[in-house]
C-alpha cells in the first residue's frame, strides 16, 4: 500500500506540504485543531484533499506512515505525545519538500537576524538574475514551490522548531547569525536544548558546502568543534585571521571566494545587527559565485523589512519606529543601541522566560522613558521600577501610544522594540507593528 501521509496544522507550510504530498501520488489528510483559514480551505480542496478542523480524530492520524507537522504545534501536544507513543515518523514541512528538489539551500538559522538576513540574500540572487525562491518561516511554503516548478536555488529561513524536525535535509551554505536565549519555554528552560536544535542546521554538510557563521559569538565558538561542517566562513566586526568578512577602516572586507571591499557607509541597512546581517548576506552570495559589483550594489538597494526597525513617522519633531519584531531581549538590545537619541521605549507582551539584566545597562544609558505594553506587566514593573525612569503602565496600543506621545521630547525617539511576543494583547507581532503604526499616524 502507498505510504498515508498526514499533515498536522493547515497553515501556509502544511497546505504546502499536503499539495506536494498530493502531486507525489500520496494519501493525504490534513487535520487543525483550530480553525483553518478560508485560503487554506480553498486551496486543499482545489487539489482535492482531505481535512477536518476544531479536532486531530486520531484513527485518521495514527494510521500515517509519516507525519508532516507545522513547527508552531509543541511536542507536549496530546496528539504528537500518542504519534511519538505510536512510533510514526515526525517531520518538517521543509524536511519533506526537501527530498523532492535538486535546487542548491541556502539556510539562515540564529536567534535574531534572521529574516532581515534571508531577505538580503534573496534580493542579491535576484539582482544575480538567478532562477531563487524564498521559503521556510518568513512565510512562503517550500513544497509549495517545489510543486509548482522549482528553482534554481531557495533561501529558507529556518526556525529552531522547524530545524527539530529536520533529519536528512542537507544545506549547501548554512548561515548561522547568533545563539542567544529565545523560546526556552520550548525546550524545557534549557538552553542546551535550544543551542543543539540550531546546530542541526549543519547535519548532512558535506565538505564542499559551506558554513557562514558570526565568529564572535561565544556559544557558536565553544559548540562548533562538537560538528562536522562544510567549509568554514566566519564573520567579525574586528579583523581576524581566517574571517571571510570583517570591517576595516570605515570598510567591510571580503576576503573569499573573491576579495572585495565596500564602504560602510553605502550599506542601505543601518545598526551594528545589520552590519552583521550584510556580511552573512554577502558571504553568501560570494559563496555563489556572484559578482562582487552584483553584491555591493544589492547591499546598497535593499529596502528592508517591515517591523524590523522600520521608520513609522515623525510627528512634533518625535521619530517613531516600529521593531515589533523584537520578540526577544537581545533583539531589543541591538535595537536601542543603534538609537541615535534619548529613547521612549515601548517593550512588554507574552514573556518567554526572560532576562532584563541584559538590558539594563542600555535602558539606563539611553532611555528617557519606558512604556509597558501588555495584559500583565507585573514583572516589568519589578525589574525596572527602581530604575528612575519615567514608567507608563499600558494595556492597549492606543493607550500606549498617547503615553508615548506625552511622554517623548522633541528631538527624540519613540521605540517599540517589546522583547516579548505579541499574543496576550495582539494576533501576531505583525498585528501589533500595523497597530502601533495605525494609532502613530492617527497623532
Ligand atoms: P528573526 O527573523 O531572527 O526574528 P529579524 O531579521 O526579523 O530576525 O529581526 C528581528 C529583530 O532582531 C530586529 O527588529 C532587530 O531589532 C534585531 N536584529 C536583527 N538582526 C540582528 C542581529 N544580527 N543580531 C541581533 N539582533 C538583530
Amino acid at each position: 500500500m502507498e505510504k498515508r501521509i498526514v499533515v498536522l496544522g493547515a497553515g501556509e507550510s502544511g497546505c504546502g506540504a499536503a499539495v506536494l504530498a498530493k502531486k507525489l501520488g500520496f494519501g493525504v489528510f490534513v487535520s487543525d485543531y483550530g480553525c483553518i483559514a478560508g485560503k487554506y480551505k480553498e486551496m486543499l480542496d482545489k487539489h482535492n484533499i482531505e481535512w477536518e478542523e476544531r479536532r486531530h480524530t486520531e484513527e485518521l492520524i495514527l494510521s500515517a506512515g509519516e507525519i508532516i507537522k507545522s513547527p508552531g504545534i509543541p511536542d507536549e501536544a496530546p496528539i504528537i505525545v500518542k504519534i511519538k507513543e505510536a512510533g510514526i515518523p515526525i517531520i518538517s514541512e521543509i524536511e519533506f519538500a526537501g527530498r523532492y528538489t535538486r535546487a542548491k539551500m541556502v539556510c539562515i538559522t540564529g536567534s535574531n537576524g534572521k529574516t532581515t538576513t534571508t531577505s538580503l540574500i534573496y534580493h542579491i540572487f535576484r539582482e544575480a538574475g538567478l532562477n531563487v525562491g524564498l521559503a521556510g518561516n518568513i512565510g512562503n511554503s517550500l513544497a509549495l514551490q517545489v510543486a509548482e516548478g522549482d528553482k534554481d536555488y531557495y533561501i529558507v529561513e529556518l526556525s529552531s522548531f522547524q530545524l527539530d524536525n529536520m533529519y536528512e535535509f542537507r544545506a549547501n551554505v548554512a548561515v548561522l547569525m547568533n545563539i542567544t536565549p529565545d523560546h526556552l519555554d520550548r525546550y524545557g528552560y534549557n538552553m542546551q536544548n535550544y543551542v543543539d536544535a540550531k546546530f542541526r542546521i549543519l547535519q548532512n554538510q558535506k565538505p564542499e558546502d559551506a558554513f557562514v557563521y558570526w565568529n564572535d559569538d561565544p556559544i557558536i565558538q565553544k559548540e562548533l568543534p562538537k560538528y562536522k561542517h562544510g567549509k568554514l566562513y566566519p564573520f567579525a566586526e574586528e579583523k581576524q585571521n581566517g574571517a571571510a568578512a570583517y570591517t576595516e577602516k570605515e570598510m567591510i572586507v571580503f576576503t573569499e571566494p573573491v576579495p572585495f571591499n565596500m564602504e560602510l557607509e553605502e550599506l542601505s541597512l543601518t545598526g551594528k545587527h545589520n552590519l552583521y546581517n550584510s556580511m552573512a548576506a554577502g558571504i553568501s552570495a560570494n559563496v555563489a559565485g556572484i559578482r562582487k559589483e552584483t553584491i555591493r550594489e544589492a547591499l546598497k538597494s535593499f529596502t528592508g523589512v517591515e517591523h524590523r526597525l522600520e521608520k513609522v513617522a515623525k510627528v512634533n519633531g518625535v521619530e517613531y519606529i516600529n521593531d515589533s519584531k523584537a520578540t526577544n531581549v537581545n533583539s531589543c538590545w541591538y535595537a536601542l543601541q543603534s538609537m541615535k537619541t534619548k529613547t521612549v521605549l515601548i517593550l512588554g507582551g507574552k514573556d518567554k522566560g526572560n532576562d532584563y539584566s541584559e538590558i539594563e545597562g542600555v535602558v539606563k544609558e539611553k532611555c528617557s522613558g519606558l512604556i509597558f505594553l501588555g495584559a500583565d506587566n507585573s514583572k516589568l514593573l519589578d525589574f525596572f521600577g527602581k530604575a528612575g525612569i519615567p514608567i507608563a503602565d499600558t494595556h492597549s496600543m492606543q493607550e500606549c501610544v498617547e503615553a508615548a506621545y506625552r511622554m517623548a521630547k522633541s528631538g527624540e525617539t519613540v521605540l517599540l522594540s517589546p522583547c516579548c511576543a505579541s499574543f496576550d494583547l495582539f494576533k501576531s507581532y505583525e498585528d501589533r507593528g500595523r497597530q502601533f503604526k495605525e494609532c502613530v499616524c492617527k497623532l
